[in-house]
């Protein structure tokens, strides 16, 4: 079903049958909120961030939605770690590769405040690219890459975006290693005690 916000708002979506998956898309098709529900499990009620547009919700179940706007987004206030390090000021230039080889989406040349986008990083869906441009943006301040993914969430909350989205970013974008199952685990504890 299809919805319009004049603001940006915090919202509650009520399916009246148990959803696994739900999408929301804005009006030119990009899925900009995605939910999953763990384990093969399902809900019938979340409650998301939205900024002011039109959108499409949809699930696996249902497409019929309660909307309820629950009041303005909540403040987000993260304590981020000290720098690391100073590199460049900004990333300045994004090159598009055709190289498909890389083993990450994107990498960044942080002296010189360049990022590299490679074809996986255009086959993943719009809001997780957008948690890992904000990640390498992350780098010119930090080497820690969990430091990064906190960088990262607090740039897209700031804005007004969701956290799971980038749960899912991390989730689908980084290759299944033990490393990262504990980088994700890290990631979740840390943002668990941030807003909703
Ligand atoms: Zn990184």
């Amino acid at each position: 079903m299809n919805f319009t916000l004049q603001r940006a708002s915090h919202l509650c979506f009520e399916s009246s049958l148990p959803v696994a998956i739900c999408t929301i898309t804005d009006s030119t098709g990009k899925t900009i909120y995605a939910r999953r529900a763990k384990a093969n499990g399902h809900f019938y009620k979340f409650c998301a961030n939205m900024k002011a547009g039109s959108y499409r919700i949809s699930s696996n179940t249902s497409d019929n939605f309660k909307v309820t706007v629950l009041g303005d987004i909540p403040a987000w206030n993260m304590q981020l770690p000290a720098p690391q390090w100073v590199r460049a000021s900004a990333i300045t230039k994004t090159i598009v590769t055709g190289d498909s080889k890389r083993l990450s989406p994107a990498e960044t040349n942080v002296k010189l405040g360049i990022m590299y986008l490679n074809p996986k990083f255009f086959a993943l869906p719009f809001y997780a690219q957008e948690f890992i441009k904000a990640h390498e943006e992350g780098h010119l301040f930090y080497k820690s890459e969990e430091y990064c993914d906190l960088y990262a969430v607090n740039k897209i909350m700031k804005q007004g975006g969701n956290l799971s989205p980038c749960l899912l970013a991390l989730e689908n974008g980084l290759k299944r290693s033990p490393n990262n199952v504990q980088r994700t685990e890290n990631f979740f504890k840390s943002i668990v005690h941030h807003g909703k």
